[in-house]
């Protein structure tokens, strides 16, 4: 590919001179900053450099729940962080989605408000009535909303799982089309004239008085301002961010599907969903924390098997199927479930670590980043 120095004089007038803010990652998070950014901005230069062909991490790898926690998953929270902290997170969720949907119109990225369910295995432990009380009581302060969670066992009848003694749902849940999400993003921000630079990979970045020489697999760029919005990838430039691959597989299209809606596991550590006639499953990442720190975009056959395992003898126990493929995504998580929105100097700043709350939190984390220089 041509380096940025054999530009023409009408690509340079485009793309690459009078830059007024570079967005590194063309995720959920840097395509939501670009369009904060270009309300605030009406006439900026707005650059996103992507190094993959697609955005290459977790945006266009997910499991498309609209989700911001799952009983099991707020009790686990619970036992690692302060519990104010783990209601800032869920308030940012909430909020996420709510600015994800002034984003994007919800069916143009097939938005079902389908719920949520939380599975409790027969092994596993309820969930005490006072522990979903309490979280009722917490999510009314939030929203607004009353009897978020509920028990609901019928759905498991419904769904005909085994192993399984209750489950608790959410109402507020919901699922996305995700590639639609991605799509959807990138058709507005190219709308309101922001430009995209694929397969562009950003090596080093540094700040001077006047602004940031960023230096990129196709040679050097100037902008006045830098947004880092890689993720996992930020792990060079930042403490306390690590990569967390998670890995997802989905089956051919199965008959007389009864799954229907979201559903979590073990914490949140599993996940899965009905995609129209086929179930896609993730998770596991809890059965090899150490390997699964990996930013290798590959599947490993313990974990793969466990989640066949699952599907064979939990999810659709006696039902004939076969497993079409399987992918992974990179994530980050850190030694807070919250994502970093900052600035690192007068020209570059942050909105990374979006663990895996991305689909819910990433537009607001956007907002944010977008006005932090302002
Ligand atoms: C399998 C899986 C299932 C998930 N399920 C859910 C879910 O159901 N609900 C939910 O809310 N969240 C989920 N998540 C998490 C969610 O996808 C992420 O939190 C979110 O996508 C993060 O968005 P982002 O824009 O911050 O990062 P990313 O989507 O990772 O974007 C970062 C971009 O930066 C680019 N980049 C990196 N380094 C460079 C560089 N040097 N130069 C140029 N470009 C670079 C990458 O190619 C990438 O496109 C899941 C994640 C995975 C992997």
């Amino acid at each position: 590919m041509l380096p940025f120095s054999k530009l023409s004089f009408w690509e340079r007038s485009i793309y690459t001179d009078g830059i007024d803010f570079t967005i590194i990652g063309a995720g959920i998070v840097g395509m939501s900053t670009a369009l904060h950014l270009r309300k605030a901005n009406p006439s900026a230069k707005i650059i996103i450099l992507e190094r993959g062909y697609l955005p290459t991490g977790a945006s266009t790898k997910n499991a498309g729940f609209a989700c911001f926690g799952s009983p099991t998953e707020l009790k686990d929270d619970f036992a690692k962080m302060k519990k104010h902290a783990v209601w800032e997170t869920v308030a940012m969720r909430l909020e996420g989605l709510t600015e994800l949907f002034s984003l994007v119109d919800p069916t143009s990225i097939q938005y079902e408000a389908c719920g949520s369910w939380d599975i409790i295995r027969e092994d596993e432990d309820t969930l005490t009535p006072d522990f979903l009380a309490y979280l009722n009581e917490k999510l009314f302060e939030i929203s607004g909303e009353t009897s978020v969670y509920s028990e609901d066992k019928t759905k498991i009848l419904d769904a005909g799982f085994h192993g399984v003694k209750t489950a608790y749902h959410n109402r507020l849940e919901g699922a996305i089309h995700t590639g639609k999400l991605i799509e959807e993003l990138h058709r507005s921000c190219t709308n309101e004239g922001i430009h995209f630079l694929f397969g562009v990979e950003v090596v080093s970045f540094e700040s001077f008085d006047s602004g940031v020489e960023i230096h990129t697999s196709m040679g050097p760029l100037q902008s006045a301002k830098l947004m880092v919005c890689t993720n996992a990838f930020a792990k060079d430039y930042l403490d306390d961010i690590q990569a967390a691959r998670a890995q997802v597989l989905v089956t051919k299209p199965i008959a007389n599907l009864a799954v229907k809606g979201t559903f979590h596991m073990e914490s949140g550590y599993y996940y899965f969903r009905n995609v129209g006639n086929r179930i896609l499953f993730g998770g596991g990442r809890n059965l090899d924390f150490a390997g699964e720190t990996s930013t290798e975009f590959e599947t490993t056959l313990v974990i793969q098997e466990k989640l066949k395992q699952y599907l064979h003898e939990l999810i659709l126990p006696n039902t004939p199927l076969e497993i079409d493929y399987s992918w992974s995504g990179i994530m980050a998580v850190g030694s807070e479930k919250k994502p970093i929105i900052q600035k690192t100097n007068k020209n570059i700043a942050f909105g990374v670590r979006m663990g895996g709350m991305g689909v819910a939190i990433g537009a607001s984390v956007g907002k944010q980043l977008s006005k932090i220089f302002s």
